[in-house]
């Protein structure tokens, strides 16, 4: 979740030197306000003291990620960062020496997890516990006594990787490894704190190009958990995709917790200068020309960040960006919205759609569309509830995540107790959203009729556990398909679809190969 539904929320016509004054700005972004927060709180970070000099330096780790695609991105950093100073990963079943739970606590569930896996890597003898992410910001105390030492919780006050670097080297540096140095510059924008260096272990990647949220929707914790909004520079976002594609990754997804934001000071838009500037659509232009990249997806938008200009660089690169887009919702209703203080109302919304829609169609197909829905918010009405599911009709959704309210401590809508939706009622409606996407004829599967018999192009992930001889994989529009066909993982399949079977469309191979183009639009 949020990386942007506050439960999962979620761009370079630069490189070339096109557009040197954009890139200027992305490289001097954050405030002096902001750079001096930041600075203050690295300094207190690099006076740590090592918590037992006499433990050995660790040789293996564990890293259990919990939560949004920014935590998964972030994981990805870390081992790159553990690699770096000679950390191996565990043996799967065998306890590692150094066990790191990278929490989330956007939902009740959610933080429940994370102390429940924290929990569990504690039990392993000889291990260190170290407890990074959202948990922690939510609630430092519990997350300090879950490790028995304060300095083995880690919050968001810096950017995670190197927070971690940063962290081990006070506990571990021993020459070899040159001290993570935490400059001003170095901590904003968004740094790179080691280079990818592990073979691919999945065909798709998803790269955090952007962290921080201070737009308080009413409901998430994310602005107190991750308050201090950073950028990564569009050369450094190059660089990362095509060292990624360079370990084997065909697929690559632009993680965010405010993707809109990317580039901006602020996720608040009335407060954004140079709002005529796009640098996501920049990004998407840069990224997109990354030679050997297959797929590019984002993971998250909302109605503010999908300009006419955004839409026209996606619509510009039809071999590599996928026509699919993951917008959040939470509510049909303009009443509700208002009151999870969201940046949109429903028309905003439909707008976005219908011009999404015409721009991304191809061969007929409307874009693929996914969503996040939030049930029984505080105050939400039968009525309210209603327009929600009139949306979801008119959108026509492949997928919906559907969450009910969670109150969670700290947040502005956890206080409204009196306007609370009793349980019965979230957990209701939480069943009748599944029911119409899932049930026959429901809207994932009326969406992926639209898909039979047309060629389609998937990438091959695994080998389909219930059909001998297929290969599974999502295609362009997101969708799984199976496939009988002799191929490798990773390799492009353009395949016909031919029919439905549960959420899966069986679909015929045509060819296989690793450098197979996209459809071309229209
Ligand atoms: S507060 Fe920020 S991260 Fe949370 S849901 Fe709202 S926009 Fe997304």
């Amino acid at each position: 979740m949020p990386a942007c539904s506050g439960l999962e929320h979620h761009s370079q016509t630069v490189i070339d030197g096109s557009h040197p004054t954009t890139q200027a700005k992305f490289e001097s972004y954050p405030s002096d306000a902001v750079q001096r927060q930041v600075c203050r709180r690295a300094s207190e970070i690099n006076r740590i003291p090592t918590y037992d000099a006499r433990m050995a330096p660790p040789r293996t780790y564990r890293v259990r990620v919990l939560g949004c695609r920014v935590n998964h991105a972030e994981r990805r950093e870390v081992e790159s960062v553990l690699r770096d100073r000679g950390l191996k990963e565990a043996v799967p079943g065998r306890p590692a020496d150094l066990e790191i739970v990278h929490t989330c606590s956007v939902t009740g569930r959610a933080a429940a997890k994370s102390r429940q896996a924290a929990r569990r890597a504690k039990q392993a003898r000889n291990s260190t516990l170290l407890l990074t992410g959202c948990l922690v910001g939510s609630n430092r105390d519990q997350a300090e006594l879950l490790t028995g030492n304060p300095s083995h919780a880690i919050g968001h006050d810096l950017p995670m990787p190197l927070a971690v670097a940063s962290w081990f080297d006070a506990q571990w540096a021993n020459g070899n490894q040159k001290p993570c140095e935490k400059t001003e510059e170095s901590i904003l924008p968004l740094p790179l704190a080691a280079m990818p260096n592990q073979p691919a272990n999945h065909v798709r990647a998803e790269v955090r190009i952007q962290d921080g949220c201070d737009a308080h929707c009413t409901f998430c914790i994310i602005p107190t958990t991750r308050p201090v909004l950073r950028t990564k520079s569009i050369s450094t976002v190059t660089e990362e995709v095509e060292r990624l594609v360079d370990l084997g990754h065909r697929e690559v997804v632009l993680a965010g917790i405010f993707l809109g934001a990317f580039g901006h000071e602020t996720a608040l838009r009335r407060r954004q200068q140079h709002r005529s500037a796009e640098p996501l659509a920049d990004l998407v232009d840069a990224v997109a020309s990354v030679q050997g990249l297959a797929r590019l997806r984002l993971s998250s938008l909302e109605p503010g960040d999908v300009s006419d200009t955004l839409l026209s660089t996606l619509a510009a690169h039809p071999e590599v960006v996928v026509p699919h887009l993951h917008l959040p919702l939470q509510s049909g209703s303009d009443r509700v919205l208002r009151r999870m203080n969201r940046q949109y109302r429903v028309a905003d919304y439909l707008d976005m759609v219908d011009r999404a829609t015409h721009a991304l169609s191809r061969n007929g197909i409307p874009p693929a569309f996914t969503t996040d829905i939030i049930c029984g918010f505080p105050g939400e009405t039968t009525n309210d509830f209603e327009q929600t599911v009139a949306i979801a009709e008119r959108v026509g959704y492949l997928h919906m995540h559907v969450f009910p309210f969670s109150p969670r401590h700290g947040t502005a809508a956890a206080r409204w107790k009196d306007q609370f939706v009793p349980d019965a009622i979230r957990t209701e409606r939480v069943r009748h959203l599944i029911d119409l996407e899932t049930r026959p004829d429901g809207l994932s599967e009326r969406f992926r009729r639209r898909l039979a018999k047309h060629p389609l192009r998937l990438l091959a992930e695994q080998p389909d556990p219930h059909r001998s001889g297929n290969w599974l994989g999502r295609c362009d529009h997101y969708a799984m398909v199976s496939v009988k066909i002799r191929c490798e993982r990773g390799d492009l399949v353009r395949a016909m679809a031919t029919e439905i079977e549960d959420d899966v469309i069986i679909a015929e191979a045509e060819t296989a190969d690793c450098s197979l183009p996209m459809l071309a639009r229209h």
